[in-house]
């Protein structure tokens, strides 16, 4: 098999470094005085198994129960998680293409096949997407939502309609979903109450500047959750360091939200700036913008 090939990660300053898509601007200071805190009786000891306090803090800011939410070592780990406990090898997985790599790599290691189903032009899913998969008998489907590299984003009523039609587990990889413009009012979370074949993927790394830290989550019903909480995950699979950071981060949720506010404006500069200068680029409600370049960019 071949394996992922992650973003190169330079050493230094005088690059503009945007191939891994992280949040520009730092974390909150709480992350870095709860680090200060940290003792060595933290470290002596394991840690909670279940990552409690994150979890009650996740499920306070979503409004669900903990048995709703699962930590995970980044968003990575809930995909593989996901993948190793809901397809048995030769199932096979489907995906909206382009996407995510990773996803296939991770397809490939639990011994699964793949089902591609592409875009449309528009970048949206095609409406036949759940038939085409149904038609396999693929056991899980991911999207991501807003859409890498595209930035589009899919709204939670097509979502729904994915999940009524598809015969096995959505998986929606929300990795970028604090750069959404609020005045959408999207709301995918909601949908976990009414879908229990549904799984959302948050991750620390973009929206909380945390992508150092590997630190995600999943929110699903709790059929969904505790096989993958009780059963296949590492018993420690997120450290004391990361737990006690990633909670500081989301109580201090206020202080992520001015970043994504500037992502946001600086988002509709760069646009207007790219269309001034002749080229066209994709409306995103991501942290990064989809741009054609023409031929005499080319190279130059
Ligand atoms: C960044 C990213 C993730 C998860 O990243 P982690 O750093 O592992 O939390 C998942 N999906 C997509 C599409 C991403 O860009």
């Amino acid at each position: 098999m071949a394996g992922y090939k992650p973003g190169e990660q330079p050493n230094r300053l005088d690059i503009v470094k945007l191939n891994t898509n992280e949040n520009p601007y730092p974390p909150c200071d709480e992350v870095m005085e709860e680090l200060r805190r940290m003792s060595t009786e933290d470290l002596r000891r394991y840690p909670s198994s279940l990552a409690r306090e994150f979890c009650e803090t996740a499920s306070k800011i979503h409004d669900l129960g903990m048995e709703n939410i699962i930590a995970t070592n980044g968003g990575d780990e809930l995909l593989r998680l996901a993948i190793t406990t809901f397809i048995d090898p030769g199932q096979p997985l489907g995906i909206a293409d382009p996407c995510y790599s990773l996803y296939p790599v991770l397809a490939d290691i639990q011994g699964c096949p793949v089902i591609q189903v592409p875009l449309d032009n528009q970048w949206e899913i095609p409406d036949d997407f759940s038939y085409r998969l149904n038609k396999y008998e693929a056991k899980m489907a991911i999207v991501v939502n807003p859409h890498a590299p595209s930035g589009r984003l899919t709204d939670a009523k097509r979502l729904a309609e994915i999940a009524d039609e598809f015969r096995g587990v959505l998986l929606i990889d929300e990795a970028y979903v604090n750069f959404i413009d609020p005045e959408l009012g999207y709301d995918s979370v909601r949908l976990v109450k009414d879908y229990n074949n549904i799984l959302i993927l948050r991750s620390l790394s973009k929206g909380y500047s945390l992508a150092g830290l590997r630190f995600g989550y999943g929110i699903a019903a709790e059929e969904i959750i505790s096989p993958m909480l009780l059963k296949t995950k590492d018993s420690y699979n997120v450290n004391a360091v990361s737990q006690r950071l990633a909670t500081a981060a989301l109580m201090n949720i206020k202080k992520a939200e001015k970043t994504w506010e500037a992502v946001r404006k600086e988002r509709i500069r760069l646009s207007i700036d790219f269309k001034d200068m002749g080229l066209s680029c994709e409306p995103s409600q991501s942290n990064f913008i989809l741009v054609t370049v023409k031929d005499r960019w080319a190279g130059g």
